[in-house]
C-alpha cells in the first residue's frame, strides 16, 4: 500500500480531548475518529489491526472447538424480561421502540439471544457441548465513556456462549476457553495476567479476568512475586496475622476532643494505625451496617456485598450515620452499637487497641473483642495490601495495574433455568444446559497493546497485530535512483506476501520519520543518500531502535527473517 493514497490523516498536536496515552495516539496516528461520545470511525489503519486480532481470536477460537455465529443487534425487549434483566441492566443498555410500538434495545451481550437460539433448536444431549461465539458491535450506554477505545459506548467484543450437558463437561469447557484465552494474547505479544475474579452474586461458580499489564489500567490486580497467584481486589484473599498474645489491659474511656479521623485520633492517643479499630457504616440495600476494620486498612465493598448477599452497598453520609445511630460520626464504635455490627476478620486478632466510644469527643482504649463487646459475623472484608502475604504460598504480593481485555465466566444454570431452556439427557430426563459465557474486547485489546507499548515518539505495534509489518521510507521522490530502489524493493516485499506500506510521499525526511514512528510499525527501511553513495538500506526496528545496514539485494531476505523472529 502507497501512504499517499491510503487515509492516514496523522496530527501533529494532541487533541486536547484525549487523556490517555492509547487514545492520543489512536488520534495523532490517524487510526480512529471519534463520531461522538463513546463512538468512533476506524479509518484503514486501525481496522488492519482490528481485523489481525479478530484472526487470532477466530483461529484459537475455532482451534477449541467453538463455531461462530453472527446474532443480531437488535433485541427484543420481551427476552431482557424473561432473564429478569430488563430492569436489573439498567440505564447502559440502550432502549427504544419500533414503529409498531415494540420495545427493543440494542446489545450489550447476548446470553438471552443465544439461550433463545438454543432452546429452540437444541434439544438432545447428543448435540452437547455446544460453544458458539461471534466477533460483533456492542453498544453499552457507559455513564463515562472515556479513553477512546478503552471505554467506548459501541465496541468490538468476541462473545463465546457454552452448552455443556454435565457440570464436569461444563469444567472443561471453561477449562479449554481458559487455555485458548491465554494463547490468544500471547500470540497478540501481549503481556497479561489471568486473575482470579469475582462471580458476584450468580455464585457458585469461577471466573478469570485476562489482564494487559499497564501502569495506565483502570484496575489493580495482586500478584504474588513467588508463585503464579494472580487475583483482582474484589477477590484476593487476605491472609490475617497471628493473633497478638499480649495480656488484656481494662478498658478506659478517654476524651478525644474534635478528633475524627483515625490520623487525628492516632496522633493524639500516640498510637500507630494498627491498633485502633475504626467503624464504618454502610448501607446494605438502604440499611445500615457497621463494619469494624483495622485504622490503617480499608473495605473491599465487593467482598462487603457478597457476605451481606444484598445488591449494594454505599458508604453513609455523617447524616446517614446519624440517623442510623445517634452518634456524630467519627466517634462510632461497637460497644452498645444500635445497627448490626460485622467484623474484618484481622481485628480479631488484635489486642489492647482503640475504638469510638459511641459518644461525642470520646473513645476507649484498651477495647479487647470478645471482652468489651461481639459483633454479628467475622469475614474476610477488606482490601489486600502490598504488605499482606500471597493465600497460595505465602510469599510476597505485589499490587500492579491491569487493563480488562477479557472475562471468562462459568454461568451455571442461572440463564438456562430463567429462560426454561432444557433438553433431554440420556437417561430420558429434561435437564437445564450448564452455560458459560466468555468476552474479549477486541477494540480494547488495540487499545491496550498500545497503553503498553508506546514510547514518547508513537506507538510500538506488536509485530502479530500491528497494521502493517514494514514500512519502506523513500527519502528522495524526486530522485531516479532512489524511487527505483524503493519501488523495486516493495514489490519484491509485497511479492513474498510481507504487509508493506510505501511511504511515496513528497515530504520532507524528518516528517516522513516523524510519521513512521508515531504509527508504529515494526521495521522501518529507509532508502535515502547511504544508497546512492553505498548501496545500502537501513533497517531499524521500532521497539529496539536497532539499526541494520544491508545491501539492496539482501533487504528481502534479512526483513524475512526479523519478521520470523519477533
Ligand atoms: P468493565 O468492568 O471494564 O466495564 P465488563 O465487566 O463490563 O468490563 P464484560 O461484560 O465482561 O465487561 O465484557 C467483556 C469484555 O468486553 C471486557 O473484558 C472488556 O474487554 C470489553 N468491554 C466491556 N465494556 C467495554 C467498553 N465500554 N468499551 C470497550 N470494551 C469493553
Ligand atoms: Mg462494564
Amino acid at each position: 500500500m502507497r501512504f499517499s493514497q491510503l487515509l492516514i490523516p496523522t496530527l501533529k498536536e494532541t487533541p486536547a480531548e484525549a487523556e490517555v496515552i492509547s487514545h492520543q495516539l489512536l488520534l495523532r496516528a490517524g487510526y480512529i475518529r471519534k463520531l461522538t461520545s463513546g463512538i468512533y470511525s476506524y479509518l484503514p489503519m486501525g481496522l488492519m489491526t482490528l481485523r489481525k486480532i479478530e484472526k487470532i481470536v477466530r483461529e484459537e477460537m475455532n482451534r477449541a472447538g467453538a463455531q461462530e455465529v453472527l446474532l443480531p443487534m437488535v433485541q427484543p425487549a420481551d427476552l431482557w424480561k424473561e432473564s429478569g434483566r430488563l430492569v436489573k441492566y439498567g440505564p447502559e443498555l440502550l432502549r427504544f421502540k419500533d414503529r409498531h410500538d415494540r420495545e427493543s434495545c440494542l446489545g450489550p451481550t447476548h446470553e438471552e439471544v443465544i439461550t433463545d437460539l438454543v432452546r429452540n433448536n437444541v434439544h438432545s444431549y447428543r448435540s452437547l457441548p455446544l460453544n458458539l461465539y461471534q466477533i460483533q458491535t456492542k453498544f453499552r450506554d457507559e455513564i463515562r465513556p472515556r479513553f477512546g477505545l478503552m471505554r467506548g459506548r459501541e465496541f468490538i467484543m468476541k462473545d463465546a456462549y457454552s452448552f455443556d450437558a454435565t457440570e464436569h463437561g461444563a469444567d472443561e469447557t471453561y477449562q479449554k476457553m481458559k487455555d485458548a484465552y491465554s494463547r490468544i494474547f500471547d500470540r497478540c505479544g501481549l503481556s497479561f495476567r489471568a486473575v482470579d475474579a469475582d462471580t458476584g452474586t450468580i455464585g457458585g461458580s469461577f471466573s478469570h479476568e485476562f489482564m494487559v499489564l499497564a501502569d495506565t489500567g483502570e484496575d489493580t490486580i495482586v500478584i504474588c512475586k513467588e508463585c503464579d497467584y494472580a487475583a483482582n481486589m474484589e477477590k484476593a484473599v487476605c491472609v490475617s496475622s497471628e493473633p497478638d498474645s499480649s495480656n488484656e489491659l481494662p478498658l478506659a474511656k478517654v476524651e478525644t476532643p474534635g478528633k475524627r479521623k483515625v490520623a487525628a485520633v492516632t496522633e493524639f492517643l500516640k498510637i500507630s494505625a494498627d491498633k485502633l479499630v475504626k467503624t464504618m457504616v454502610y448501607l446494605a440495600d438502604g440499611k445500615a451496617v457497621a463494619v469494624l476494620l483495622r485504622g490503617d486498612h480499608e473495605v473491599q465493598p465487593v467482598k462487603l456485598q457478597n457476605f451481606l448477599g444484598v445488591n449494594e452497598v454505599e458508604l453513609a453520609s455523617d447524616q446517614q450515620v446519624f440517623d442510623a445511630t445517634g452518634v456524630p460520626s467519627g466517634y462510632l464504635g461497637p460497644v452498645g452499637m444500635k445497627i448490626p455490627v460485622v467484623a474484618d476478620l484481622e481485628v480479631t486478632k488484635m489486642k489492647n487497641f482503640a475504638i469510638g466510644a459511641n459518644e461525642k469527643n470520646y473513645h476507649y482504649i484498651d477495647a479487647n473483642f470478645d471482652r468489651d463487646f461481639q459483633v454479628e459475623k467475622i469475614a474476610d472484608l477488606r482490601m489486600v495490601t502490598s504488605s499482606d502475604q500471597c493465600p497460595k504460598c505465602g510469599g510476597n504480593l505485589d499490587l500492579t495495574r491491569g487493563i480488562e481485555v477479557g472475562h471468562i465466566f462459568k454461568l451455571g444454570t442461572a440463564y438456562s433455568e430463567a429462560l426454561n431452556a432444557t433438553f433431554l439427557d440420556k437417561d430420558g430426563q429434561e435437564k437445564v444446559f450448564i452455560m458459560g459465557c466468555y468476552g474479549i474486547g477486541v477494540s480494547r485489546v488495540a487499545a491496550a497493546a498500545i497503553e503498553q507499548n508506546h514510547d514518547k515518539d508513537g506507538i510500538i505495534f506488536p509485530m502479530p497485530i500491528a497494521p502493517m509489518q514494514v514500512i519502506v521510507l523513500n527519502l528522495g521522490v524526486n530522485d531516479e535512483k532512489i524511487t527505483q530502489a524503493s519501488e523495486s524493493l516493495y514489490s519484491e516485499l509485497e511479492k513474498q506476501g510481507v504487509e508493506v506500506l510505501l511511504d511515496d510521499r513528497d515530504e520532507r525526511p524528518g516528517s516522513k520519520f516523524k510519521d513512521a514512528d508515531l504509527i508504529g510499525i515494526p521495521l522501518r527501511l529507509t532508502v535515502g543518500k547511504k544508497y546512492v553513495k553505498e548501496g545500502v538500506v537501513e533497517i531499524r526496528q521500532r521497539a529496539s531502535g536497532n539499526v541494520t545496514e544491508v545491501q539492496l539485494n539482501k533487504v528481502a531476505a534479512t526483513v524475512a527473517d526479523m519478521i520470523g523472529n519477533t
